[in-house]
């Protein structure tokens, strides 16, 4: 019990506002120019000291700058390195997207952030919604909603360890995150989980997910994670729920001319015509590490990573076959293959499985944990 309590402290004690407030990075910059517009205004706040700064109360549209390493808010200067804009009853806008919460701009070494501070669970709501697909049932999105619960609740943790401005990101190399929305299905899915996350040794989990996993085992990916910290993310048995998925098998073929082209975007010297392009490096699940491009000129060694932003290879468990001038790449699964299979969960939840024992599937030895005011495991 000591290990839950510890995590409820943490969460309390993060700030006056809200008792689970997650910080996500909206944007970052070194000369930083950010829109942001609240159709009632904001209020600013020194979250240092908590003195309410009674300024430009009356502005809805908001222009942040940087001049002389100072924060310039429609013109006027701020000698704070931490700011809070919080809007007047409304939800404040950035770009194309509203966000529910409020701002916080923030200098640290040379770089400007710009932080949505936002309840747990309508970052819960707002990720299920960028994450998902529409017109998927509630069972599914409960599915989603808790796994996405445990992931924020994870990086939070450790965000606060290492005394970060922001806990999590929001593109999909965390989660994506685009602010409010409506969706009804969505809303319910969150509030009947509502601080459900799934825990190992009294932790939030690293809720890692992808749309489909392709059958491949977990346990035998090297390489992504290290098992040895996140033991149930090395799942030892094959999801085969997502085998109707579109992204199960998938493949495409490029005449020699044509990978020369693709790969040739890397490079800045020419690469020459293509001979050749094996794997020399995979792992026992078939996922690719390294490749060798043999051209006319020289051997090219490309890492997966490399790789996959030159070609559209949807996972890195692929095989590449040569027939005369013809390159066939074959691939199985959309993503990294680890944790949840979310196309696998849509299909579980087809043959009747509850959101709970689909987690416990993709998330072997885990127990559900509720995050409350008495906080503790519900097993
Ligand atoms: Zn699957």
């Amino acid at each position: 019990m000591k290990f839950l309590y510890k995590i409820l402290i943490l969460l309390l004690s993060s700030s006056s506002l809200s008792a689970t407030a997650i910080r996500v990075l909206i944007a970052e910059s070194e000369s930083p120019v950010w829109h942001i517009s609240a159709g009632a205004g904001f209020t600013f706040q020194n979250p240092k000291t908590g003195k309410k700064l009674p300024l430009l109360s009356s502005h809805r549209r908001l222009t942040i700058t940087v001049e002389h390493n100072q924060f310039m808010i429609n013109g006027k200067a701020f000698k704070e390195d931490q700011l809070y804009l919080q809007p007047i009853n409304d939800h404040a806008q950035f770009e194309q997207d509203h966000y529910d919460g409020f701002f916080m701009v923030a200098r640290q070494e040379g770089k400007y952030y710009l932080i949505n501070v936002v309840d747990v669970e309508e970052y819960v709501f707002a990720v299920v919604k960028a994450e998902s697909w529409p017109g998927w049932p509630l069972e599914v999105n409960k599915v989603f909603a808790v796994a996405s619960r445990s992931y924020v609740l994870h990086q939070l943790l450790k965000a606060r360890k290492k005394k970060s401005l922001f806990h999590i990101r929001n593109t999909n190399h965390h989660q994506q995150y685009r602010g409010v929305h409506t969706c009804a299905i969505i809303r319910q899915a969150v509030d009947q989980t509502r601080g459900l996350f799934l825990g190992y040794d009294g932790q939030p989990i690293l809720a890692m997910f992808d749309i489909c996993c392709g059958s491949i085992i977990p346990s035998n990916v090297t390489g992504i994670v290290d098992f040895e910290k996140v033991p149930y993310l090395a799942r030892n048995y094959a999801c085969t729920f997502c085998k109707d998925c579109k992204s199960f098998n998938w493949s495409f073929s490029y005449a020699a001319e044509q990978l020369q082209h693709k790969l040739q975007e890397g490079f800045q010297t020419p690469l020459g015509s293509v001979k050749d392009l094996k794997i020399i490096k995979k792992d026992k699940a078939g996922v690719v590490q390294k490749v060798v491009l043999k051209t006319a000129h020289k051997d090219v060694y490309f890492s997966v990573h490399e790789l996959y932003k030159l070609l559209p290879i949807k996972s890195y468990a692929f095989t590449v076959k040569k027939q005369g001038k013809k390159y066939h790449f074959s691939g199985k699964g959309f993503g990294h293959h680890i944790g949840l299979c979310q196309w696998g969960a849509r299909e579980m939840v087809r043959l009747g499985w509850s959101y709970e024992l689909i987690l416990k599937f993709f998330y072997p030895g885990t127990v559900f944990m509720r995050l409350h005011d008495d906080i503790t495991a519900v097993e």
